[in-house]
């Protein structure tokens, strides 16, 4: 019988995955994409429609409300949930998947939206109700995490006894012709960017000054970059996962007028997430500068340039010291040109398409909550050369 699929959320990465199930549509066979504007959802369909040549349905829907969200799946009866809205309403859309015992995926972990502080703890915490739903979440299947939990993954079952440091490196060498503009939900990246950075030494969160911390990389086929070392919710649960792991950082590339501007951002107060008085109206600073800035989705036709993800590790292997780096680079015109979105969300994009269809084909199975590294990286990665993200080890 076809399988019936749903995705929440209609921005950059939203429209990624829908193009993706459409064009992979004899896995996901009949496919709904639900948002808060359900408008963003008829564009997407319209285009999925002329390029691809699949019709999916569209909804309205407040991915913040339980009961609506329960109403709507117990209607629709998908197969799996894909949640590509904001990582806010990962447990709204989590408890009513388990509710209806539904499969669910998503890229992002949670974060509430008045402490700019992501952490699984609360996803991991619905461990025991989706194992009494019978059902399997998955979570952070994007490229960072998602795609980066998988390298580590496939290190540590074909390369390594115990992997000592990993460096996950993230370089977008993309430009978009604007001063400043971010590559995803700029509220999203500015909480995580200016916060303070964090690695794991010897068992040990050590945190640092936001970019205090940074490394010049070479990447291949984009050069030297200046990376500055961030916090990334992955190492939360590589560290657990990873056995020998001693270190593990993370590093992401950022060009000097991006820095500078969000500097003088956070100066005069604009990357602020709590309310303010103005002329008798609350805002948040945050939410109004997200409102200035240009849309994510709409960075695709003016993006030229690559990116280059991966990951950098060292271990032994039979006794032996042994360095890899596996990464993928990705092409931003060549990702408008197959699905109208720049790089960023495509790499984001492909891989919650991937982890859902391994899900709904059953080679990735489980009841329970999982991030990606606790799964077998292989049929993952055989997807990822097929589906637009091929990748490239170094030893
Ligand atoms: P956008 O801001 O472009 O899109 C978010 C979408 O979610 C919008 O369509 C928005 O609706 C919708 N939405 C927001 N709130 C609700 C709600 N209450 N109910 C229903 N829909 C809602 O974000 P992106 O597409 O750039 O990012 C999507 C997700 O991907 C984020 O969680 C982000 O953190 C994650 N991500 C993960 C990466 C990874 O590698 N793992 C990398 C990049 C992003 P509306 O249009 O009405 O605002």
């Amino acid at each position: 019988m076809s399988k019936k699929t749903l995705i929440i959320g209609a921005g950059g990465v939203g429209n990624v995955v829908a193009f993706k199930c459409a064009m992979n549509a004899d896995t996901f066979g009949n496919i709904t994409l639900a948002s808060r504007t359900v408008s963003k959802c008829d564009a997407i369909a319209k285009n999925i429609q002329e390029k691809v040549g699949v019709t999916i349905a569209t909804a309205s829907i407040d991915a913040n409300s339980v009961p609506q969200l329960i109403e709507f799946l117990n209607t629709l009866k998908p197969d799996i949930v894909i949640n590509v809205a904001l990582p806010y309403q990962d447990l709204t859309i989590m408890d009513a998947c388990s509710a209806c015992g539904i499969d669910y995926l998503d890229t992002a972990n949670y974060e509430h939206p008045d402490t700019a502080k992501f952490e699984y703890k609360e996803q991991w915490a619905r461990d025991e109700q989706f194992k009494e739903a019978n059902i399997m979440g998955l979570l952070g299947s994007g490229f960072d995490p998602g795609a980066t939990n998988v390298f580590c993954a496939y290190a540590q079952k074909h390369y390594f006894d115990e992997i000592h440091t990993i460096d996950i490196l993230d370089c977008n060498a993309g430009d978009h012709g604007y001063p400043f503009a971010t590559n995803f939900n700029p509220e999203i990246n500015l909480r995580e960017v200016s916060a303070k950075g964090r690695y794991w030494e010897n068992g040990e969160w050590i945190e640092t000054e936001p970019m205090e911390i940074m490394q010049v990389w070479d990447y291949p086929e984009v050069g030297p970059k200046d990376s500055y070392l961030l916090y990334h919710e992955e190492m939360e649960s590589l560290v657990k996962h990873i056995k020998g792991l001693k270190r593990i950082r993370f590093f992401m590339t950022f060009g000097q007028s991006y820095l500078t501007h969000m500097k003088c951002l956070e100066n005069v107060g604009m990357l602020g997430i709590k309310e303010v008085e103005h002329k008798g109206m609350k805002i948040v600073p945050m939410e109004f500068l997200a409102t200035l800035l240009p849309d994510p989705a709409s960075l695709g036709p003016r993006t030229k340039g690559k990116t280059n993800i991966g990951i950098y590790a060292k271990g032994m292997k039979d006794g032996v010291e042994k360095t890899i780096y596996i990464y993928q680079v990705s092409d931003h015109e060549a990702c408008y040109a197959e699905v109208m979105s720049q790089g960023v969300s495509y790499t984001t994009g492909v891989p919650a398409m991937i982890g859902a269809k391994l899900m709904l084909e059953g080679k990735w199975q489980g009841k329970g909550v999982f991030n990606m590294e606790q799964l077998d990286p292989d049929p993952f990665m055989e997807e990822m050369n097929k589906q637009g993200l091929p990748w490239k080890i170094i030893e």
